[in-house]
């Protein structure tokens, strides 16, 4: 864990029940810290995961976010309460499968400021940038430079990058890209235009 995490971040955990974001056959190890299966091979980030990329991003209310990987929908609920009702959180998930069931648990826990987009959010998604903030839940082959491209000036983006070795780096956006290494993580890869090669 890096360091302590805000106590904001924690508060807004706690407000979302990640136990509608997870197969009903795993609810009793929802709130477990680690990743779980959601179907389709993809998985939900352990809780520490979570709080730590809400953390390095410093969510603010009133913010406009893009989240890259929806899965079930647990990460951009709780970015959702961080930015609150006067922010929004576009989530973008390439599998309609989980698209369609981040859709189904974000609507049961009632989070009213979330859009949920199918698509190659390798690519972001230009017709809501720039963004305050940019969270990829995926690892990518190197930083997407679309996704560099719709922050907003003093924006930050957090992102997996690597296949065997992953390091979460951080990008601000302040003259120019200032770009820097957090720790090392595993994530499902990135897949798409600017990701790794889909099979599919
Ligand atoms: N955010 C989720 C949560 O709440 O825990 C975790 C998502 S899981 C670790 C990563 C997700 O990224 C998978 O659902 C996968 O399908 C998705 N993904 C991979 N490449 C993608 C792409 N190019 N565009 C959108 N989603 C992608």
């Amino acid at each position: 864990m890096e360091g302590r995490i805000d106590p904001r971040v924690i508060q807004a955990m706690s407000r979302v029940p990640r136990e509608c974001f997870v197969p009903e056959e795993l609810r009793a190890v929802a709130y477990e810290d680690r990743p779980l299966p959601i179907g389709c091979g993809q998985t939900i980030s352990a809780p520490h995961m979570v709080a730590i990329m809400c953390e390095i991003l410093d969510l603010r209310e009133g913010m406009t976010v893009l989240e890259v990987g929806t899965g079930q929908g647990y990460h951009a609920a709780v970015m959702a309460e961080l930015v609150g009702p006067s922010g929004h959180v576009y989530t973008i998930e390439r599998i309609p499968e989980l698209a369609e069931q981040a859709r189904k648990n974000l609507q049961k826990v009632g989070a009213a400021n979330i859009t949920v987009v199918l698509g190659d959010g390798s690519r972001g998604l230009a017709e809501h940038a720039p963004y305050d903030r940019i969270s990829v839940a995926a690892s990518a082959p190197e930083i997407p430079p679309p996704l560099k491209e719709q922050l907003k000036p003093g924006g930050k983006l957090v992102i997996p990058v690597g296949s065997a070795l992953q390091e979460l780096m951080l990008v601000v956006r302040v003259n120019g890209y200032h770009e820097e290494r957090r720790m090392g993580v595993i994530f499902v890869p990135l897949l798409g235009e600017h990701g790794f090669k889909a099979r599919d």
